[in-house]
């Protein structure tokens, strides 16, 4: 057995503690194929207000399909997906939002998303990439989205690096500006595809750092797909494995990471040490 395997759990690991009764995101029963390929099958996940949720499972399982769904950039095909009520990325009558509601009911729904790729713009410098949807999307003026900005890079370190072109930084420090520019709207509900997976390992941990910092912001939702299992563990209250497009075990993160039940997840933990 892993080592971890043999930790002791308490009783206050059991439940978990940060989150309240609410229920944000309500998922039934998604189906999404790309092309004849079916990738979601049949999930079925409810995320609470507050809850810090880890998204495990191997490659190829859904992740990024889901969390895409999720803030409206994929359509799906069956099921639904309620954010706060709101129905998210399909219509009652099974038509699709046009991509501009989509958009309109992800800024409404504060839905913030970090990529693996970090996805910045590469022609402009760091300040102009946190700054420029606030002026864009949110309407600031200009001095005040640069002021707001600033702000947010030195919250995550960056604020010596605000001139910097994309490519001038490390990966690290590009994904803290995609995190300082995710935060800008203040998002309610933040997804982060694998914010780490595309880094050399020695920058890994700036970023967890700002992510285990995250965690802490009251009221904020995050799902966070990750293959760093001991982050996990740490930062979310809650977590969820998913294999061939549905959920196969869910739970407690440190019970669920701790002491897997499902086959498939014992596996992929073991195969993760
Ligand atoms: P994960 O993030 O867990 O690695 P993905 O959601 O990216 O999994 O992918 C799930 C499956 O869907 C994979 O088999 C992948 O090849 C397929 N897939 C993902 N995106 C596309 C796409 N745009 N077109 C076709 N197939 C895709
Ligand atoms: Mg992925």
């Amino acid at each position: 057995l892993p080592a971890r395997q043999k930790e002791k759990i308490s009783d206050a690991d059991m439940v978990s503690t940060e989150a309240s009764d609410e229920i944000l995101i309500d998922i039934k029963d998604l189906h999404k194929s790309y092309g004849k390929t079916p990738v979601l099958k049949g999930l079925n996940l409810r995320v609470k207000k507050g809850q810090i949720v880890a998204l495990l499972g191997p490659s190829g399982s859904g992740k990024s399909t889901l969390l895409r769904c999720i803030n409206g950039l994929d359509q799906y095909d069956g099921g639904s997906i309620t954010i706060g009520g709101d129905l998210i990325g399909k219509t009652l009558a099974g038509t699709f939002l046009l991509e501009k509601e989509a958009a309109r009911q992800r800024i409404k729904n504060k839905i913030g998303m970090v990529f693996q790729n970090f996805n910045l713009f590469q022609h402009i410098n760091a300040i102009e990439n946190v700054a420029m949807p606030l002026i864009w999307t949110y309407g600031e003026t200009t001095p005040a989205a640069y002021q707001h900005a600033f702000g947010l890079l030195k919250r995550v370190g960056l604020e010596n690096r605000y001139g910097a072109l994309p490519g001038q930084m490390s990966g690290g420090q590009q994904q803290r500006v995609a995190i300082a520019r995710t935060l800008a709207t203040r998002p309610q509900l933040l997804l982060l595809d694998e914010p780490t997976s595309a880094l050399d390992p020695e920058l890994v941990g700036e970023v967890l750092e700002i992510i285990r910092d995250l965690a802490q912001v009251d009221g904020l939702t995050m799902i966070i797909s990750t293959h760093q299992i001991r982050f996990a563990e740490q930062v979310a209250d809650y977590c969820v494995f998913l294999d061939g497009g549905v959920v196969v075990e869910e739970g407690a993160a440190k019970v669920v990471i701790n002491q897997p039940q499902n086959p498939r997840t014992q596996r992929f933990l073991s195969l993760m040490e």
